[in-house]
């Protein structure tokens, strides 16, 4: 098994687009529809330039921290925003480097491919034959180090947003394994650790200044956490869901 593959089997997601002359040369990285989907159900969503929007990168190659930003930008002719990734983030790729996004959950990691120097193709069909079958992320995160004084063929992999895990797990708690939008209270499924499945919602989202917090967050399924997203009646069920969270707080005494 790949590198790629492997990759692809410990996330939940992936999307992959080759950084074009075009994101170097603007300096900002231009996500693809899936790429944008992925960011999305994550609960990153571009917001306007304006605003701060940091995503925090751990270059797994480097042990160096960046940031990103990811943002709407606003385009003549009536054209539609278009959602770029910027500040370090596209310094940090060059051109014709495989971009792949990865999410776990709401975690992203990147892994990019690099190749500078030669043929990308044959480097990226080389990483492919390589023996890393197998290989966890923390092992793949190790023998990335290992690759280092390859200069023709590079593999960073980086886990991209951190967020606290603690209130994750008191989120998590809290719903007492059931989705907390009140017309849904739906169990979630049983995962091989036995514990419940559900996704934590940032409900004012962390781009636009949400906290990391209790107060601010929800265990949903899958589905309802979908539906806050996309469903024409997002508005409503958001509503809806920010009073049962508040309820749940007191009831717990959490907040
Ligand atoms: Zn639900």
């Amino acid at each position: 098994m790949s590198l790629i593959k492997d990759f692809r089997k410990s996330m939940d997601e992936v999307a992959a687009k080759k950084v074009t002359k075009t994101d170097v040369l603007k300096n900002a990285y231009v996500p693809d529809e899936h790429q944008k989907i992925l960011l999305a159900n994550a609960g990153f969503t571009p917001v306007l330039k304006s605003d701060t929007r940091r995503l925090q990168i751990i270059d797994g190659d480097s042990g160096r921290t960046l940031f990103a930003s990811y943002y709407n930008a606003m385009r003549k002719d009536g054209r539609l925003p278009e959602a770029r990734m910027g500040r370090e983030f596209a310094r940090w790729l060059a051109i014709g480097e495989m971009l792949y996004l990865g999410r776990k959950e709401t975690w992203l990691y990147a892994i990019v491919i690099t190749n500078r120097g030669s043929n990308f193709e044959e480097s990226v069909d080389d990483v492919e034959d390589s023996s890393l079958a197998g290989l966890g992320l923390t092992e793949l995160a190790a023998r990335v180090r290992t690759l280092e004084g390859q200069p023709a063929k590079r593999l960073r992999l980086s886990a991209v947003i951190e967020r606290n895990p603690v209130v994750r797990a008191l989120a998590i708690l809290r719903s007492q394994g059931h989705c907390e939008m009140p017309d849904c209270r739906v169990e979630g499924f049983v995962k091989v650790d036995g514990s419940r499945y559900l996704e934590v919602h940032h409900i004012h989202q962390l781009c636009l200044g949400g906290d990391d917090a209790i107060a601010n967050v929800a265990a949903l399924c899958a589905t309802c956490h979908a539906r806050v997203h996309y469903s024409v009646d997002a508005v409503s069920l958001e509503t809806s869901l920010k009073k049962a969270v508040l309820d749940a707080n007191k009831r717990h005494n959490l907040a």
